[in-house]
C-alpha cells in the first residue's frame, strides 16, 4: 500500500522556468524528492481546454511546445514518460458525472512537462492529462476534482498546473507585484486555509482584484481540481509563495495526509 497520494496545485509561470535556475524551479525539484513517490500522475493543465472533458489515451505522449518566441533550447526539451493508459482508464471510470472522452490527439503540454520534468527528471513515472471543459462553471471543476480525488487512494498524484494570479497583458519584468495581485492571492490563500470551496468557486466576490487577477480563467481553474481532490484531514502546505513579472502568482499548494 502506498497510502493516499498528495494533490497539488503548481503555479507554472513562464516556460523559461524549466531551463533556467530559479527559486521556482528549485521549489518543484524539492517537491519531487520530499513527497511520496506516486505510481502515476494525473495532470490538469491550464493549457488544455476542450468542449467537454477528455483524457490523454496515447503512448508515447508527445512533448507539446505550446508557446511562441522562446529560445531554441526550450523547443528541444522533451519529457518522455512510461505508458499511463491504464491509469487514464481508471480516471475515466472514476468520473461518473459526465462522459469523458479518451483521445490520442493530445500529449503533454508545457503546463504539465515544464513542472513535472524538474520534479521527476528521470521521467520514470507515467503521466496523463485531464482536460478542462471550457464551458463548465467553476463548481463543475470542483466536482470533477472530487471525483478524480478518489484516484489518490490508488497511487495517483494529482498535479493541477496554472497560476492563481495570471495577467499577461500587465506583466512587468523585475517589478514588484501589483496591489490587486497581492490582494487576490491573499483572498485565495485565505479560502484554502479555511477550506472554503465556495469562496474559491465564487472568486468574483473579490471584485476588481479578481477581474484583474483572473482576466481569463484558464490559469485559475486548475486550482479548483486540486481543491476538489482535497480530503478531510489533509494537511495544507504552500510552496513557491511569491510573484513573477508583477502579475503572476507562483504560489503552489500541497494537500497531503497529515
Ligand atoms: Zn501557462
Amino acid at each position: 500500500m502506498t497510502g493516499r497520494m498528495p494533490a497539488l496545485f503548481v503555479g507554472h509561470g513562464s516556460p523559461m522556468n524549466v531551463i533556467t535556475d530559479n527559486p521556482f524551479r528549485r521549489g518543484w525539484a524539492a517537491l519531487g524528492t520530499r513527497l511520496p513517490r506516486p505510481d502515476a500522475i494525473l495532470c490538469v493543465s491550464a493549457h488544455w481546454l476542450t468542449r467537454g472533458t477528455a483524457v490523454t489515451m496515447g503512448h508515447p505522449l508527445a512533448t507539446i511546445h505550446d508557446f511562441h518566441g522562446f529560445p531554441r533550447a526550450l523547443y528541444e526539451e522533451r519529457y518522455p514518460v512510461p505508458d499511463a493508459r491504464p491509469f487514464a482508464q481508471a480516471a475515466i471510470d472514476a468520473i461518473r458525472s459526465t462522459r469523458v472522452v479518451a483521445t490520442a490527439d493530445w500529449g503533454l503540454d508545457h503546463g504539465a512537462w515544464a513542472v513535472l520534468k524538474p520534479m521527476y527528471p528521470a521521467g520514470d513515472i507515467p503521466v496523463f492529462q485531464l482536460s478542462i471543459d471550457a464551458d463548465a462553471p467553476p463548481r463543475r471543476h470542483l466536482e470533477l476534482g472530487r471525483e478524480i480525488g478518489a484516484l489518490r487512494e490508488r497511487g495517483v498524484m494529482i498535479v493541477a498546473s496554472g497560476n492563481i494570479v495570471h495577467n499577461l497583458a500587465l506583466m512587468r519584468p523585475g517589478a514588484a507585484p501589483y496591489d490587486w495581485a497581492l490582494e487576490f492571492d491573499a483572498y485565495v490563500a485565505g479560502a484554502l486555509e479555511r477550506g472554503d470551496d465556495d469562496a474559491l468557486a465564487d472568486y468574483t466576490r473579490a471584485g476588481r482584484a479578481a477581474e484583474l487577477a483572473v482576466n481569463t480563467a484558464e490559469h485559475y481553474l486548475p486550482l479548483l481540481y486540486a481543491a476538489g481532490a482535497r480530503r478531510d484531514g489533509d494537511a495544507l502546505e504552500f510552496f513557491n509563495e511569491g510573484f513573477d513579472l508583477a502579475s503572476v502568482s507562483m504560489r503552489g499548494v500541497v494537500f497531503r495526509t497529515a
